[in-house]
């Protein structure tokens, strides 16, 4: 009895593996589709300064919107696309419709308005990627200062040395490098003294619970401290509420990114406050 029970369960097993093996398949297939089939957009988040509340910035982010799927999250479907190699294209239609927004914004009035892009591991470690930013760039007529790439730890990592030769020739011309999810990764202090960065963006868990929790306070202050010696802009991602947001004036946070202030939108819903500021 005992047996056969275990013999259904592997059954079951098998066959829920299946249809995750079909699922994936049929991702796949659907996301080489996606570019030609113009079901990629971008939605913009601001960062704001803390002590002006004006917008600095955006943080561009990928969003799928499939036919049969729906809208269809980063986080389920950007793996696939590095499993896939289809990151590179995909990174690179990022790069250059993020630039060239940034550019037409600018061109409404905010004439140092900064684009925030996310960078995968795999696109990141890849031979065309320093020549993929230049084309961005050299497309739209963005000044490389406006652009900051997000890199997270894992992913700079993943090779430490050709990284930071990467980041070094980026530096070079122009580009900003931001730490994004910051503290949540495995880079240690030695790490982060050698990697050419300009910006730490701290991970939204930190933020949740920093107005009841003593150690996530003290976590984020001394983050903060260490930017500040180190020379380094902070940003505070997942501020959520107006109590989030006045600790983190208090402990001299530089930027602030979340649900409290604006929430993702497409490029048309953002261009009025990207341009007048918040009402
Ligand atoms: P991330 O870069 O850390 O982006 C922040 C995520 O937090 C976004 O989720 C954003 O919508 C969400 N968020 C913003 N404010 C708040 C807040 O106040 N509270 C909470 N709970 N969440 C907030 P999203 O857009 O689903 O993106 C998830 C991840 O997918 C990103 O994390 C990034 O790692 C990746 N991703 C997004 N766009 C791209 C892209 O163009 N290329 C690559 N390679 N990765 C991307
Ligand atoms: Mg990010
Ligand atoms: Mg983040
Ligand atoms: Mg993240």
């Amino acid at each position: 009895r005992a047996k056969r029970s275990g013999g259904n369960r592997v059954q079951f097993y098998s066959a829920k593996m299946n249809d995750e093996t079909l699922h994936r398949l049929e991702m796949e297939r659907y996301l080489r589709k996606a570019l030609e089939k113009r079901e990629l957009f971008l939605c913009y988040q601001p960062i704001v300064d803390i002590t002006t509340g004006k917008i600095v910035g955006n943080e561009a982010l990928i969003r799928w919107r499939h036919p049969k799927l729906g809208l269809v999250r980063p986080d389920e479907f950007i793996s696939l696309a590095e499993e896939t190699g289809l990151i590179h294209e995909i990174g690179r239609w990022v790069l250059e419709t993020a630039c060239k927004q940034t550019k037409k914004w600018q061109a409404l009035g905010n004439q140092q308005l900064s684009i925030f892009v996310n960078v995968s591991a795999a696109q990141f470690q890849h031979e065309s990627f320093i020549n993929d930013v230049k084309r961005a760039l050299a497309q739209s007529q963005l000044s490389p200062d406006c652009l900051h790439l997000e890199l997270t730890e894992n992913s700079m990592l993943r090779n430490l040395h050709h990284s930071i030769q990467v980041m070094k020739e980026l530096q070079r011309i122009g580009v900003g490098i931001a730490i994004d999810d910051f503290g949540s990764g495995y880079a240690s202090f030695s790490y982060l003294k050698n990697l050419p960065a300009n910006i730490l963006k701290i991970d939204r868990s930190f933020i949740k619970q920093i107005h009841t929790n003593s150690s996530d306070i003290a976590i984020v202050k001394a983050m903060i401290t260490m930017g500040h010696g180190l020379g380094m802009k902070i940003v505070a991602e997942g501020v959520e509420t107006d109590e989030h947001l006045q600790l983190l004036k208090m402990l001299r946070c530089h930027y602030v990114q979340g649900y409290a202030l604006y929430r993702p939108a497409t490029a048309e819903e953002l261009s009025a406050h990207i341009t007048v500021g918040k009402p």
